[in-house]
């Protein structure tokens, strides 16, 4: 545990140069292990190569040493789900989560056809719009059944992707909402990509209590995908940053708002070579539960629910947002509903992104620990600000919702 004793700190290759790639913060990983309970592949696996600290020493030869690695060593480095629990308990504030994103561009990896044909559809709006009726067929075909059952899924690699599908929304929203009653301004809506056809429920619930609330909803057609996917899989995600930077900066509005968490992490890190771009781009940007709190109104009321909530907290809000305290208090308007926290709140559910499909038997595991923690809080309800949680925690037991959702429904 305590091999951070065994380091040369006089060896000034394990340091970052000057002219070598920036690592913020890597030469300060003393090896003290503080990480490795947090760890879910720990968790998982019981084995050292799959903590935090052993794949540092990965990072570390790939980007500062300049070595190669071993097939182990990247498989091992690949296992991580980037959910940054091991940020939020290191003394000495490792950037994880840059480091990984660093290290990822560095291997140069080439995506599988098939990811390759999903990053694309996620890319062009266009094509993804002209999917969606096919796979609506295909969900009410009586299709489905026998080809889950062919094996046929599996051979293509589709099977994990597949058991997500729910039927998908078709039309497009609307550009403009009015909001009720009062006007208190313009506020816009960040929908994401594939969240605008497969989670279209919270978007409207998102706009109706937007609305309710008094305020404009816009949301601009021209907007894509946050670029997290691509960035996750160590590809560039620039020209999706530089896009919706320009498509929400020529907007007159009080804030830009995103639903899903991920999406929000992904939005708050965004860069620019303009620093007054993306500096304006983050001045606005909210999650919308904060937006919803600050700016609820007094005479707004919600009708009474007599049943139990489970707060899940998604590792984009709870580890890089570090956003753990809203979600709480907004569930609190709701008279008497009864409120508690998931108790392992600090472990991924698996989703990660696209680990769920990338790694499905990791993400399996630790979905089925999830489970266990779910049924264990015995609520009638489940909330988590995260759609690819909600996608991949889908339980028959519970409801799983946005907290917008529920807002919306007790209004
Ligand atoms: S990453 Fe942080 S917590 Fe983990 S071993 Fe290094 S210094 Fe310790
Ligand atoms: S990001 Fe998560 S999975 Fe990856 S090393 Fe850190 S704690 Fe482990």
């Amino acid at each position: 545990m305590f091999d951070f004793m065994d380091m040369d700190f006089a060896d000034s290759s394990a340091l970052p140069t000057s002219t070598g790639p920036y690592i913020p913060d890597a030469s300060e990983c003393m090896r003290c292990g503080m990480c490795v309970s947090s760890c879910p592949t720990f968790r998982l696996l019981a084995v050292d190569e799959e903590t935090p600290r052993r794949r540092i020493r990965t990072i570390n030869k790939l980007l500062i040493e300049d070595q190669a690695i071993s097939a182990d060593e990247q498989q091992h480095l690949l296992n991580c789900l980037q959910c940054r629990a091991c940020e939020t308990v290191c003394p000495s504030r490792m950037a994880y989560g840059q480091l990984f994103d660093q290290a990822l561009l560095a291997l140069k990896r080439t995506p599988t056809r098939l990811a390759k044909w999903g990053l694309w559809l996620i890319t062009y709006k266009k094509w993804r719009r002209r999917l969606m009726p096919v796979l609506a067929i295909y969900l009410r075909s009586g299709l489905r059944k026998p080809l889950q059952r062919s094996g046929l899924l599996r051979k293509w690699a589709l099977a994990e992707a597949e058991a997500l599908l729910t039927p998908p929304a078709l039309s497009s929203l609307a550009a403009y909402y009015p909001g009720k009653n009062t006007n208190r301004g313009q506020v816009a809506l960040f929908t994401g990509c594939i969240a605008e056809h497969f989670d279209r429920e919270t978007l409207q619930a998102s706009i109706r209590v937007l609305n309710a609330m008094g305020y404009e909803v816009l949301v601009p057609p021209q907007q894509v995908c946050c670029g997290a996917i691509h960035q996750h899989n160590g590809l560039p995600a620039e020209t999706m940053m530089a896009k919706n930077m320009a498509v929400f900066n020529a907007l007159s509005v009080e804030a830009v708002l995103y639903t899903a968490t991920g999406c929000g992490a992904m939005l708050a890190d965004y860069q620019s070579d303009d620093n007054q771009q993306s500096a304006h781009f983050k001045q606005r940007l909210q999650d919308i539960n904060d937006f919803v709190l600050k700016h609820w109104p007094q005479q707004l009321n919600l009708r009474p629910l007599k049943e139990k909530a489970a707060v899940h907290e998604p590792c984009s809000q709870r580890n890089v947002l570090k956003n753990t305290t809203t979600v709480y208090a907004l569930l609190a308007k709701i008279p008497d509903l009864q409120i508690t926290s998931l108790a392992d709140n600090s472990i991924c559910c698996g989703a990660g992104g696209s680990y769920m499909l990338s790694h499905p038997d990791n993400a399996a595991k630790l979905l089925s620990m999830k489970k266990q923690v779910i049924a264990a809080a015995e609520a009638d309800i489940l909330v988590s600000s995260n759609f690819g949680c909600t996608t991949f925690m889908h339980t028959d037991t519970q409801k799983l919702l946005h907290p917008m959702c529920l807002l919306d429904r007790q209004l």
